[in-house]
C-alpha cells in the first residue's frame, strides 16, 4: 500500500458549520477528516501534518517556506503529498511549491473545497477522495485537483468562487480526468533525478490593472519605492494606451532604474504578443518583457523567486522569465 501525507493549511475544506471563524487543533482535523472520510484508509496509509490554519487569503512567503520545507524533510517517506488549502490563493502557492520543488519526482496535489467537508452536499469529500488516489499515481509535478480535473498548479487560475468547478487552466490542457475511471493524459511533466530545494524569494513584486484612463503620474510612487519587478495586466495581446497617457516613459524610467516590467494580458486564453501592436512594439523598446502565455499568479509568484535567487540581476531575471521552470511556460 501506498504511503501519503495530507498536509492541512487552511481554509474553508475544515471550517466547521457553526462555529465557521474557530479553527480546529492540529489535533482534531485529523480526527475530523477521518469521521467524514472514514474510507480513505482504504485509499493509502495516510499520515496527516497541521502546517497551519488559515485562510489561504493570509498566505504569505514563510507559509510557502514552511510547505516547502516539510515536503523535503519528509519526502523519501511518503509517496505522494495531497495538501489541503483554502481556494482564493491557492494558484500563488502552487506557483510558488512548483519553483522551490524543482525537480520533484513523486506527486504534490493541492486541494479544498467550496463549501466545507462537514456541510452536507459539500464537494470536500470529493475533491479529497480523488485527490489522495490521484496522489497514487506518477503524476511527478506540483498540481491541483478541483471538482474532476487535475491541473498543473502554476497553469491554474481560480475561475468562481461559488462553482464546484472552480478552477480552470486556461493555457495548457488538464493532466487527468476524474470520472467513472482516472484518465492520466500525456501532458505531465517527466519525472525529475533529484529533489533541488530553492527557497529564497523577494516579495518587492507589485502588479496593476492596466485600463483606459489610467494616468501616469500616478504610478511615480511606483518610481519612487523599493520595488524591482511590475507586472502591467494589460489588455489583449498585451496592449496600453500611447498616446494620450501613454505608459511607455513610465516604463523607460522604470528599466534605465534597473527595475524588471513584465506585461501580462487581462485576456486568460491565449498569449502577449508584443510583436502584433505599435503598443508592443514601443513597450519592448522601452524594456518591457513579455509574459507569454504564463498566468498572472504564475508571472508575480516566479518574478519574486527569481528576485531572491538572483538578486540585483535583471538582466539575468529577464532572460530566465521566458524559460520554463516548471513547465509553466510554453517553452
Ligand atoms: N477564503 C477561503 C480561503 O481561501 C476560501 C476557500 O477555502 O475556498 O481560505
Amino acid at each position: 500500500m501506498k504511503k501519503l501525507l495530507i498536509i492541512h493549511t487552511g481554509g474553508t475544506f475544515g471550517m466547521l458549520p457553526i462555529e465557521p471563524s474557530k479553527t480546529l487543533a492540529p489535533a482534531d482535523i485529523q480526527k475530523y477528516i477521518l469521521t467524514y472520510l472514514p474510507e480513505i484508509v482504504e485509499i493509502a496509509q495516510i499520515d496527516f501534518e497541521v502546517a497551519f490554519n488559515i485562510d489561504s487569503s493570509n498566505i504569505q512567503i514563510h507559509h510557502w517556506q514552511k510547505l516547502a520545507q516539510i515536503i523535503t524533510e519528509k519526502y523519501n517517506a511518503y509517496d505522494g503529498f495531497v495538501i489541503i488549502h483554502g481556494t482564493d490563493a491557492m494558484v500563488y502557492t502552487a506557483s510558488a511549491l512548483s519553483f522551490i520543488l524543482q525537480g520533484l519526482s513523486k506527486p504534490v496535489i493541492l486541494t479544498g473545497s467550496q463549501r466545507p467537508l462537514a456541510q452536507i452536499r459539500s464537494d470536500a469529500r470529493s475533491n479529497l477522495i480523488s485527490s489522495l488516489e490521484l496522489a497514487t499515481y506518477h503524476i511527478p509535478e506540483v498540481s491541483i485537483f478541483f471538482g474532476r480535473l487535475l491541473f498543473r498548479g502554476n497553469r491554474t487560475l481560480k475561475i468562481s468562487s461559488t462553482h464546484y468547478d472552480a478552477f480552470a487552466s486556461p493555457n495548457y490542457p488538464p493532466l487527468a480526468e476524474v470520472g467513472l475511471d482516472i484518465t492520466l493524459t500525456k501532458n505531465i511533466l517527466p519525472p525529475g533525478k533529484a529533489l533541488n530545494y530553492r527557497e529564497k524569494f523577494d516579495s518587492r513584486v507589485f502588479s496593476f490593472h492596466f485600463h483606459p484612463g489610467l494616468a501616469p503620474e500616478y504610478l511615480n510612487c511606483i518610481l519612487a519605492s523599493q520595488l524591482k519587478a511590475v507586472v502591467i495586466d494589460a489588455l489583449g495581446a498585451g496592449n496600453m494606451s500611447i498616446y494620450e497617457n501613454s505608459l511607455i516613459p513610465w516604463i523607460r524610467k522604470m528599466t534605465d532604474t534597473g527595475r524588471i516590467v513584465v506585461i501580462s494580458s487581462q485576456s486568460p486564453y491565449g498569449r502577449v504578443n508584443l510583436d502584433l501592436y505599435k503598443s508592443g512594439e514601443l513597450a519592448q523598446k522601452a524594456g518591457g518583457i513579455s509574459c507569454h502565455d504564463m498566468t498572472l499568479p504564475a508571472a508575480i509568484v516566479k518574478l519574486m523567486f527569481l528576485l531572491g535567487q538572483h538578486p540585483n540581476d535583471p538582466q539575468k531575471i529577464a532572460t530566465l522569465l521566458s524559460q520554463p521552470i516548471a513547465g509553466e511556460i510554453a517553452p
